[in-house]
């Protein structure tokens, strides 16, 4: 219809409002159309000069800095400038002091350099902003969804009937695991459905098993469905950092014998510090024995499903009734993207509510697909276009290239550590992640205990000064709470050359720091 035949057709009984000079920031209208190509070249000029200008992953002040420099800044004003001035601002103040994760030297965390398909999927699915939680806000991106899944399922060798949904991350698919492993459990066991009635008398002594390599966000779960993170069991690892199964053996057996109820197990495949991953195949006959939910955390190493030669190490990972994959860490995804993966899609009815707006009843028999039962969240993000492009450019092998060069990479620079005296390894690398520590020389007269100290110390001054150089970035972590350096390798652009100059810069700083700072003689 035409504004023209409206305005015959419905005779107007109030004055008409005039759109507001800001309609102009929407898409939709010729104005509004060259607006958003302007805005968006001009974002993407930004980040492209900041790279190309860019000197190591991050040179910039520290917080209290940077709380200075940025208190200058217009959040809200009154009156708006234009996107070019604006932009201008977010390049220098904000980009310019941001930590380069294309950078061959940023090495640190789980915190992967996006792909490029990835990035032009992000500006399709936030400029089309279709909305996961019904069918009739995402009608093509609800199907592709479930496609998505389905491929997933299929990388893990999930049976049919296995189904999932994206989410923003471990910690949400970590959540989403223990919860329906919690309600599944209370229904089997005492026929009590948690989500009407709430927890049985009985929950006080349900037990989540993991072991102390597991990422912290168990007990998070643990304390958000009302169990408590001293409903965590933790059982120690063996020298690879891998679930100790004589101990966990161990630890059921003195569970059940106390009264406690264990539920689920939790098996993680590539622990966020060691990249070690627990014998899956074994945690998931303990489970069969048992009647435990088995969660298999493989928000780092699932990526190695995509890979003829990583897959083994995953086996046993099709027994799991849960699984988490983050695509944000090892499948180049920017953030956030996740997915959670269940054996038995049945079981997704222990979540299922119907809202008239989103959901009704009566689209069930018709098969419209229904992903909002299905998630933590309401409205949510297309994130499944991410991936499906980034698949489709780079083709299987093309990730799986990626994947296994940062693997061999991190074996290259184990090797390097190893051969260096001023350098101890911590841990063979299963994954990417490689762990270490400057190794003091030892001063005559220490104690075991002050020479212990004394690493810790030599160590965590030197991660914070590293911090501060503009060469490498590094992670820091703790064995037995004495402080270590970790890399973590996903960049497949970093090369061992690379690697070995950071390792020199360790070393280098680490023989200064003892000799000046720390040990003035
Ligand atoms: C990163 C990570 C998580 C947390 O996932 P987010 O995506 O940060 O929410 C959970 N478990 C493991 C093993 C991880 O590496």
């Amino acid at each position: 219809m035409t504004g023209d035949e409206g305005a015959e057709s419905l005779r107007p009984r109030t004055d008409a409002p005039t759109p507001p000079a800001a309609a102009d920031a929407f898409l939709g209208h010729p104005d509004g159309n060259a607006a958003y190509e302007d805005a968006i070249r001009r974002a993407r000029d930004a980040l492209v000069e900041s790279f190309a200008t860019a000197e190591g992953p991050y040179s910039g002040p520290d917080p209290e800095a940077l709380r200075k420099q940025l208190d200058e800044l217009a959040v809200f004003p009154d009156e708006g400038e234009s996107v070019e001035v604006v932009l201008e601002t977010v390049a220098d103040e904000i980009l310019d002091r941001s930590v380069r994760v294309h950078d061959p030297g940023c090495v640190a965390h789980l915190h992967c350099p996006p792909a490029i398909p990835a990035l032009a999927a992000e500006v399709l699915l936030s400029g089309s902003n279709q909305s996961m939680d019904s069918f009739d806000q995402a009608p093509a991106a609800s199907v592709l969804e479930e496609r998505v899944i389905d491929v997933c399922c299929d990388l893990f060798e999930y049976p049919s009937g296995a189904d999932g949904v994206f989410t923003s991350g471990g910690t949400e698919s970590n959540v989403l695991s223990l919860l329906l492993a919690r309600d599944w459990y209370c229904e089997t066991r005492f026929d009590r459905s948690v989500q009407t009635a709430g927890l049985p008398p009985e929950a006080a002594d349900l037990r989540v098993l993991c072991s102390d390599a597991a990422h912290f966000t168990t007990e998070q779960a643990a304390h958000l469905l009302g169990l408590g993170d001293d409903a965590v069991v933790t059982v120690p690892t063996d020298d690879d950092r891998r679930i100790d199964l004589s101990a966990l053996d161990a630890t059921l057996e003195r569970l059940e014998a106390d009264g406690r109820r264990p539920f689920a197990l939790v098996g993680t495949a590539g622990t966020t510090d060691f990249g070690s991953i627990d014998p899956l195949s074994a945690l998931a006959d303990r489970a069969a024995d048992r009647d435990l939910w088995l969660h298999v955390d493989a928000a780092y190493g699932g990526a190695c499903a995509i890979s003829d030669r990583l897959r083994p190490k995953l086996a046993g990972i099709d027994r799991a009734d849960s699984i988490s994959v983050d695509f944000h860490k090892l499948f180049y995804q920017p953030i956030g993207c996740g997915a959670f993966l269940l054996r038995d899609g049945e079981r997704y009815r222990l979540l299922e509510r119907n809202a008239a707006y989103l959901n009704p009843e009566r689209d069930e028999s018709t098969g419209v697909p229904n992903l909002v039962s299905k998630s933590l969240r309401t409205t949510r993000r297309f994130d499944a276009l991410k991936p499906f492009v980034t698949f489709n450019a780079l083709g299987r092998s093309g990730l799986a290239d990626c994947v296994e060069y940062v693997c061999d990479l991190a074996d290259a620079v184990a090797a390097e550590i190893r051969s260096e005296p001023a350098l101890e390894l911590c841990c063979e690398p299963e994954l990417s992640a490689v762990v270490f520590r400057y190794r003091p020389d030892r001063p005559s007269g220490r104690t075991d205990s002050s020479e212990l100290a004394h690493v810790d110390r030599v160590n965590r001054t030197l991660r914070d000064e590293l911090l501060a150089d503009d060469a490498v970035l590094l992670a820091r972590t703790e064995i037995d709470g004495i402080a270590a350096l970790k890399m973590t390798l996903l960049n497949p652009r970093t090369t061992l050359s690379d690697l070995r100059d950071a390792l020199e810069t360790v070393v280098d700083r680490g023989e200064t720091l003892e000799c000046e700072v720390l040990d003035p003689t």
